[in-house]
């Protein structure tokens, strides 16, 4: 990793270890497939990541099909830094995948990174991956007796591995991504890319992460989300079903087929929180789902204020339906500082305290003797909200309400998503009366999650919602052992 990388993923760390107390995603994944071999499709790679990078700041990974194998370029950073022009040009092909990442289950280091190749008996492949295989320690130790080596601790390798002990049993890679799939327990987005040139995008039955197909001109497009193809002026066709894998040809995407699941368990925070928000997930605007969780904000915990602050820019959207529907003006009370990340020199002990005030400033002129409505998507260990609640009353707030658009927390997430355990989590060990008095606020009002599924418009048996009612869709899953690993994990630590 050159120095100037290795400063600004320093600098990375810092800022993300002070992303205002938010969860955070695994990964996103790309898919670029040009049936014209004369077309370079690593600058749609590169651009499709840029659009995906809240996904993932830790790494940032192309590789490409030319023909003559595959090859591609992976570091550590933002897809910004890590592909200058210089090495984009390098990445001659006209098919290829991509990955920015965040580590859960594994180190953030270069060999982590994705996307990774595999080299099989039926030749190389590529593989990047979005969520959590929650048994891949199983499924390792199992692969290791029949003699296969592993070279790292990541669950994308124990992917590869599988699939390659299914292409000794058929070449057909179709079969072998199926086979695949039944023996694979968790969530997963993921494309494939092999040495003959074929694309495949692949999810898991239950549907956790999102993923979807586009084109652009003559160029097909797989993403984790349609706002990347829709950035580079593409047209959505649809998305991955739940269990379903598609194969890119010259021709178009085409359905291999789909294991059906009698349950689906699309991950609620995607809409709360994760997906951008001119996104749409199966269908579903992320915007819509946002504003109307406002909207019944409103009606559960109705309040009489003067304004309406959102905490920006995760609050903004809910904020916004909030308004509409309680009538109480929304303003940009609180202004970020998207550059925080450039004062990283900074005294240890002085850091946390700092890092909240140096990301949002109020804006005294609008809060200054009024009543404040402040809202955002999410609360995890409440530290943060302290915090942003309390720079409100610096301001000269006379009374601040907090208004929260998902229900709270009390479990730990185990399918991909950066959530602190259980002792982590306020919600978890204490009451709402109790968070309430802890962030000084004058009332504290949750979403409900009978509002939640409202709000996204989907019944429980289509989301997962484990992380709100313990409810996990995974049957098999040992959540005191996954505990057990994901604790021992670095955490974000306000
Ligand atoms: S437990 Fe929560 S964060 Fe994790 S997949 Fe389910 S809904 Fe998403």
């Amino acid at each position: 990793m050159g120095e100037y990388n290795t400063l600004i993923y320093e600098a990375l760390n810092m800022s993300e270890k002070y992303c205002l107390g938010k969860p955070r995603e695994h990964c996103g994944v790309i898919g670029v497939y040009s049936p014209d071999k004369s077309i370079q499709v690593s600058r749609y790679a590169f651009d499709g990541l840029i659009a995906l990078q809240h996904r993932g700041q830790e790494s940032a990974g192309i590789y490409v099909q030319n023909g003559k194998g595959i090859t591609g370029h992976k570091d550590m950073g933002l897809a910004s830094t890590v592909f200058t022009k210089k090495i984009l040009s390098t990445l001659y092909g006209n098919k290829a995948i991509a990955h920015v990442r965040y580590s859960t289950t594994s180190d953030s280091n270069i060999e982590n990174a994705q996307p990774k190749k595999f080299v099989s008996t039926l030749g190389s492949y590529a593989i990047a991956f979005n969520g959590t295989i929650t048994n891949f320690l199983k499924l390792r130790s199992m692969l290791e007796e029949k003699g296969h080596v592993f070279h790292t601790d990541s669950d994308t390798e124990t992917i590869a591995h599988v699939l390659a002990a299914n292409l000794l049993e058929t070449d057909d890679y179709t079969q072998a991504i199926f086979k695949s799939m039944n023996e694979l327990k968790g969530s997963y987005s993921m494309v494939i890319l092999n040495e003959k040139g074929d694309l495949y995008a692949v999810r898991d039955p239950l549907g956790f992460k999102p993923l979807c197909i586009g084109q652009i001109n003559n160029i097909f497009m797989v993403a984790s989300e349609t706002a990347a193809i829709e950035s580079l002026n593409g047209t959505v066709l649809g998305d991955v079903a739940p269990g379903e894998v598609i194969r890119i040809t010259d021709s178009g995407p085409v359905k291999e087929g789909a294991i059906k699941a009698e349950r689906h368990a699309r991950c609620m925070f995607e809409f709360v929180y994760f997906s951008r928000t001119d996104s749409r997930f199966d269908g579903i605007s992320i915007y819509r789902v946002r504003e109307r969780l406002g909207k019944i904000l409103a009606q559960i915990h109705p309040v009489d204020a003067d304004i309406i602050v959102p905490v920006p820019d995760s609050g903004r959207t809910a904020a916004a339906g909030l308004a509409a529907e309680s009538g109480i003006p929304m303003v940009e009370g609180l202004i970020k500082n998207r550059y925080v990340w450039r004062t990283f020199i900074m005294p240890v002990q002085a850091e946390r305290e700092d890092q909240v005030k140096l990301k949002l400033n109020p804006v005294r002129e609008l809060i200054s003797g009024k009543d404040v409505v402040l809202v955002d998507d999410s609360i995890v260990r409440a530290t943060t909200m302290k915090r942003i609640v309390c720079l409100i009353r610096n301001a000269g707030a006379n009374k601040v309400h907090v208004r929260v658009s998902c229900p709270p927390i009390i479990a730990p997430c185990y399918m991909g998503i950066d959530f602190p355990t259980s002792r982590e989590l306020i919600a978890a060990n204490q009451t709402i009366e109790e968070i309430r008095k802890f962030i000084g606020a004058d009332s504290l009002g949750y979403m409900t999650i009978d509002g939640l599924m409202q709000g996204i418009g989907l019944p429980e048996n289509e989301l997962c919602l484990a992380c709100l009612n313990k409810k996990y869709p995974i049957e098999t899953l040992d959540t005191d052992f996954l505990e057990r690993q994901l604790g021992g994990q670095k955490r974000v630590e306000n």
